[in-house]
């Protein structure tokens, strides 16, 4: 169900992420081809947390950042990275 590298360097926070944020990206509008596909964005920290004015608004599970406006080609590490305050997800 899932395909995409650095999952798995992740252990202890992947079974959390599999019940909680796969679940929650169900509705997510990037899919393959795109950088912000959803297996990124659960590894950048994100769940996914569309409003009625957003469909592609996400949270950050740690610091709580919203982050939204997504283009395909975004990085969902390096958006994360952009936006303080600095975040203890990505400092593990
Ligand atoms: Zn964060």
């Amino acid at each position: 169900m899932y395909c995409g590298q650095g999952v798995y360097s992740l252990p202890f926070l992947w079974y959390f992420f599999e019940e909680h944020c796969l679940a929650a990206f169900s509705r997510w509008p990037f899919d393959s081809g795109c950088s912000c596909i959803l297996i990124r964005m659960v590894e950048a920290g994100f769940i996914h947390c569309p409003s009625e004015n957003a469909s592609d608004v996400v949270q950050c599970i740690i610091c709580f950042k919203e982050l939204e406006a997504w283009e395909p080609e975004d990085d969902p590490v390096e958006e994360h990275q952009k936006h303080p305050p600095n975040c203890e997800f990505l400092a593990l």
